[in-house]
């Protein structure tokens, strides 16, 4: 009874070859299966039909009943069109055809009512519809089979070739046909009787075909809901998996390293919520499953520390430990920052980066496979073979973003047993987002700013207010303050950039003369060493003026720079900017971040520049980032696949997405294994979804 759904789309009936083909290329629509998962984007009204006379001009989705009275080609070239006078009895419309002239001209009827749909433009004084959806008014009557009409996904070339959408509507009810309309069930009557699902058939017909706005909602719940249970459901397995499958090193002891930095070093009382995290991941350290576990902390919330006495814990059990950044700047300040806490108790710290001699390399090499050593700071430079630890126990990754998956796996096998690892990141990632694509991470929040920082003050200027700005740069400098001025990221290609850079920082220094003023720059052109000696320059406060590029925007920490000014603002992404705002108000003092723009900014460069000046808070900022750019983008193209979702919204579904991961956490809860009678259709489902997509490549 039930139709074989991955059956080939060259089956059905109306499909030729061409169209199959056409339906593979444009919308990888292989199957049966692949068609009834095309969801339509929206749905209109086809109730209602204008009469010429109530058109407006520029109105989308509009019906008439007409005549077409009179067919000409007109123009020549490029320019040449199939035009139709078409009537009612208020007025007359033009209908325009630029391509596909032939077949159009020899299937159309003169004086016979038509329906026509699609959208007006008004041109010459008059209206016309380009490529309108045409239907006799007899087909159009026997046809109208809901009120609500699908309108499918679509692509030029599709619509060129004449799969319009009616003909897509045609194809979808030849589906419906040879299906009988009856599809196997993919959720658990527990599931459906709980949460008041529909029967998966009725949803995918009310979806395709919803008799009413009420059918289409309950249809689209379902189907959203199975979608993301099933992601999550993936997700959580794959957790539990890790957890039984990857033995970890359990850190029993909890031990002199680290209560004695607790009780005498501690350089400052921790927040709640770095507690939290300390003890989450204490527990996890403690387990025998290797933690796997993603830090998430806005820019200044005091990762470092916790990342420290998680190392602590390691080295207690008598382990290794190794904290990789992604820029030199970052693993130098990283060093510098642990040497100092490390000192005091006595471990052996060094760092590995590109520019490390090769005799220090030797020394590092050596000591870290005899046990010496106990931390290793550095860049990529860590991943290299010849980098072996005697026993890695804890690898902390910071600013997770810029390294790939197949980076982080590479450090795991470092070792007979994977270490444990803790990515940090300071974007922070929407929690929706995050339970999508990083569901089978466990997640850490540090959600709590330490005491007494003052929210930075942000403001946007124009280019042409420059003077203020500079008058405000040197009132700050004679308060003790230092400045960052940033310019858009200098690449190999973009010689404008870097331009731009050196205009600026010539402007600046004629502006602020020495012996008055000192300034600092760093780009990405410069040498390591350079850019290391600039950077110290300000950190020690010798000079009051930092000019750089974006290679400033992960880590850097001086609490004294308290403005920070964005050049061309409107170049930059949100989460870059809220990275770069994050580089000042690490002090106690008033801080600021000043957005300069020219005075042409596009709709997007507006809406970013005023949730900055709006929220210091890292996961509004997230949102908005996220419903500007979609999910794709921010993840990068390695992690899209996940998202690509065929129903649900993982923006607007969110609190589906909640509700999908608890209940799939609840359904293995009870039933690891999905044993159970009433959970085989979940298994079954899960299977298949394994066997014919491969959503698992793309989680790491
Ligand atoms: P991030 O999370 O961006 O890596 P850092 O670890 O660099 O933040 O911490 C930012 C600043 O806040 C540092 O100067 C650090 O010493 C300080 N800091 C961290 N935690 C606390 C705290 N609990 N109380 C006071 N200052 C803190
Ligand atoms: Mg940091």
């Amino acid at each position: 009874m039930n139709t074989n759904l991955q059956t080939p789309i060259d089956y059905l009936k109306g499909i030729g070859p061409n169209r199959a083909d056409l339906l593979r290329k444009e919308l990888g629509i292989y199957t049966y299966q692949d068609l009834i998962n095309l969801f339509p984007n929206r749905y209109i009204d086809r109730t209602h039909y204008y009469t010429i006379n109530q058109l407006q001009r520029n109105s989308a989705d509009v019906q008439v009943i007409g005549v077409i009275t009179s067919l000409q080609t007109i123009g020549e070239g490029r320019s040449k069109r199939l035009v139709a006078t078409f009537k009612d009895d208020t007025g007359i419309l033009d209908l325009v055809w630029f391509r596909g002239h032939k077949w159009i001209r020899e299937s159309l009827k003169l004086n016979k009512p038509y329906v026509i749909f699609g959208k007006t433009n008004w041109f010459n004084g008059k209206f016309n519809m380009p490529h309108p959806d045409m239907e006799l008014l007899e087909d159009h009557k026997k046809n109208l089979q809901s009120v609500m009409q699908p309108v499918y996904p679509s692509t030029e070339k599709l619509s060129n070739k004449g799969i319009t959408n009616r003909v897509m509507i045609k194809i979808m009810q030849q589906l419906f046909l040879e299906t009988n309309g009856k599809f196997i069930e993919t959720l658990s009557d527990n599931l459906k009787n709980e949460l008041k699902l529909i029967n998966k058939s009725d949803a995918l017909f009310n979806v395709h075909f919803p008799k009413t706005q009420e059918l289409l909602a309950k249809a689209q719940y379902r189907l959203k809901f199975e979608e993301l249970f099933y992601i999550q459901l993936q997700l959580v397995i794959k957790n539990l998996i890790h957890k039984s499958k990857i033995k970890g090193y359990p850190f029993n002891n909890v031990g002199t390293y680290f209560n004695t930095f607790y009780k005498s070093h501690l350089p400052f009382e921790l927040t709640n919520a770095q507690k939290r995290v300390l003890k989450e991941i204490r527990a996890d350290l403690g387990s025998n499953a290797q933690m796997n576990r993603l830090l998430q902390g806005d820019v200044g919330s005091g990762k470092t520390i916790v990342a420290f006495m998680s190392i602590l814990m390691a080295l207690d059990n008598g382990f290794q430990a190794c904290l990789m950044a992604p820029t030199e700047i970052l693993s130098v300040q990283h060093y510098n920052g642990l040497l100092e806490w490390s000192n005091k108790l006595n471990i052996s710290i060094s760092i590995l980066t590109g520019s490390t001699k090769t005799s220090e390399r030797r020394i590092i090499h050596e000591s870290l496979e005899n046990g010496e050593l106990h931390i290793l700071i550095g860049t990529h430079a860590l991943l290299e073979n010849k980098v072996k630890f005697k026993n890695l126990g804890l690898a902390i990754i910071d600013e997770q973003h810029r390294f790939g998956v197949a980076q982080r796996s590479k450090l795991w096998h470092k070792n007979e047993s994977p270490p444990h690892v803790l990515v940090m990141t300071a974007t922070p990632i929407p929690r929706t987002l995050a339970m999508s694509v990083y569901g089978d991470l466990d997640i850490s929040i540090i959600d709590e700013l330490p005491p007494g920082r003052k929210s930075i003050k942000t403001v946007h200027r124009y280019d042409k207010n420059r003077l203020n700005v500079f008058k405000f740069i040197r009132d700050e400098i004679k308060k003790g303050r230092q400045i960052y001025i940033v310019y858009p990221l200098i690449q190999e290609s973009a010689a404008m950039d870097y331009k731009d850079l050196m205009d600026g920082y010539e402007s600046i220094s004629r502006d602020f003369p020495m012996p008055d003023y000192q300034i600092s720059i760093v780009h990405g052109k410069m040498k390591p060493a350079d850019k290391d000696f600039e950077m110290q320059r300000f950190i020690k406060g010798e000079t009051q003026i930092m000019v750089a590029t974006t290679v400033i925007e992960v880590g850097v920490n001086v609490p004294n720079a308290s403005v920070m000014i964005i050049e061309s603002a409107e170049r930059f992404g949100l989460s870059q900017l809220h990275q770069l705002r994050g580089r000042v108000g690490r002090g106690a003092e008033q801080s600021y971040c000043i957005l300069m723009t020219s005075q042409k900014l596009s709709s997007d460069s507006k809406t970013r520049l005023e949730t900055m000046v709006k929220t210091n808070d890292g996961f509004e900022i997230a949102e908005v980032d996220l419903k500007l750019r979609g999910p794709g983008d921010i993840m990068g193209t390695q992690q899209s696949g996940v998202l690509n979702l065929k129903i649900a919204d993982i923006i607007k579904d969110k609190d589906i997405l909640q509700l999908a991961r608890f209940h799939a956490k609840q359904v293995l809860n009870k039933d690891p294994n999905l044993s159970k009678d009433e959970n085989q259709v979940l298994l079954y489902t899960y299977k298949q979804l394994s066997k014919y997509k491969n959503i698992w490549n793309y989680i790491s």
